[in-house]
């Protein structure tokens, strides 16, 4: 799954209620922006998913009735944005009743995937049913690095899938999520943007939690490598002015500012994972200590107002001397929880990217050996290897790898070489 949109979060924050944060348990608005996660199964396995790493261990889906009453309540609360996204949405069958359903509850309503399942028959069906964007997701410009990172041959189809969109009439929204190995493709990614006639490109740089976070040492660019590509956007970014919206989203680790992740703890986001289980942000399933709400046994209402899972990080009751002692926090609320308890141990800490955490020596290292990585690293060139070969490397989003992190005496853990020797 690709996380929603910087642009879709941004428009989130500027309606989030004014100066939340600043009550110690503020009452809570509309949920507005939904984002129903249909499935986990996914036919790639990109290694930088935000997919729980667990996903496999979560395999039930709600039936189409089920998304249709969660739809219902939560447009009843006043939610207006729809995300489907999973794992791979094209993979349900109900997609086109579920949107026409949505749409005609009058969410704007946004699909967000690979595109591996959309063929002309399905866009022009998900169309009529009243669909209104749709972001198509690629891994990179190249055929080989492409295949490599999701490990699939994809590349081909996916560039046919761009044509379809375009024929349909959608505004062509790109996304591609950015880290060491395609940072120095990023010019040629914005070129093939510009070839298929999308309006909008976002260039995402990988940030680490799920699948992200087991590849981390892989993955993180050097700071160099960072500003380099940055210079390249920047120089498209002049040239396409005016017919190619760019949007740079720099990875936290490297941001002298905390972002506002999710725009606070439940104040306008809800995620609903495959299985039902209601969440504040895609990631927060992974966080401990939580027991986090079904919607097969709860109302929408019930778990956006009363729920533990739902009130626990709102307001500042939660913080830190560090944040509430600090003027940014009516602005970032902290930053992210699931950042802080993946880097530090503990949920409740100061999000570890900022430069006023306890903890942002834990960062420093990471930069500091990503730097001295660049060095050494010879990641090209890359190639698909059927079946993700040992080899030591990338941890690949697999169903034997999801149940072998959950279970590590249940199975072998399969790895890639960045080399993609096999
Ligand atoms: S494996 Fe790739 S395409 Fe599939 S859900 Fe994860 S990021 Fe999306
Ligand atoms: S100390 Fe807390 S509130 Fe202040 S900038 Fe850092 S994360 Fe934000």
């Amino acid at each position: 799954m690709n996380a929603p949109t910087e642009a879709q979060t941004l428009d989130m924050l500027q309606t989030a209620p004014a100066g939340a944060a600043a009550l110690s348990r503020p009452t809570p608005g509309a949920p507005m922006w939904l984002l129903a996660e249909l499935t986990y199964r996914c036919p790639l396995h990109c290694v930088f998913c935000s997919n729980p790493t667990d996903y496999a261990a979560h395999s039930a889906e709600l039936s189409t009735e089920d998304w249709l009453r969660v739809f219902r309540e939560a447009r009843a609360m006043g939610a207006v944005q729809l995300g489907l996204s999973g794992g791979e949405p094209l993979l349900r069958d109900d997609l086109e009743l579920l949107v026409a359903e949505a749409r005609k509850l009058g969410f704007y309503i946004n699909l967000i995937t690979s595109g591996i399942g959309l063929t002309e028959k399905r866009a022009a069906s998900l169309k009529e049913a009243g669909l209104d964007h749709i972001q198509l997701s690629f891994q990179d410009s190249t055929k080989e690095l492409n295949d490599f990172l999701s490990s699939t041959r994809t590349f081909d189809h996916k560039n046919k899938v761009a044509a379809i969109i375009k024929a349909q009439g959608y505004p062509m929204v790109l996304n591609c999520v950015m880290h060491r190995y395609n940072l120095p493709h990023v010019g040629r990614i914005i070129e093939m943007a510009e070839r298929m006639g999308a309006e909008f490109l976002e260039l995402a740089n990988t940030q680490y939690y799920g699948w992200a976070w087991h590849n981390r040492a892989a993955l993180m660019p050097s700071h160099a490598e960072l500003i380099a590509a940055e210079e390249v956007v920047d120089s498209h970014r002049a040239r396409l002015a005016g017919r190619m919206k760019i949007l740079w989203v720099s990875p936290d680790y490297y941001d002298a500012k905390v972002k506002p992740c999710m725009a606070g703890w439940g104040a306008v986001f809800m995620v609903i994972a495959p299985d039902g289980v209601a969440l504040p942000c895609h990631s927060a399933r992974m966080l401990p200590g939580f027991d986090f709400p079904k919607v097969t046994e709860h109302s929408i209402a019930s778990i956006w107002r009363d729920s533990d899972a739902f009130n626990r990080y709102r307001g500042t009751g939660w913080m830190s001397e560090t944040c509430l002692s600090c003027d940014e926090h009516p602005k970032d609320f902290g930053g992210c929880r699931c950042q802080a308890f993946l880097v530090t141990g503990s949920a409740e800490a100061t999000d570890p990217v900022c430069p006023k955490s306890p903890d942002r020596h834990r960062i420093d290292a990471a930069i500091t050996a990503a730097d001295q990585a660049a060095g050494l690293s010879t990641p090209q060139p890359l190639r698909f290897v059927p079946g993700a070969a040992q080899g030591g490397g990338m941890l690949f989003r697999t169903d034997a790898n999801s149940r072998a992190l959950v279970a590590p005496d249940s199975g072998e853990v399969e790895f890639a070489a960045p080399e993609g020797a096999g």
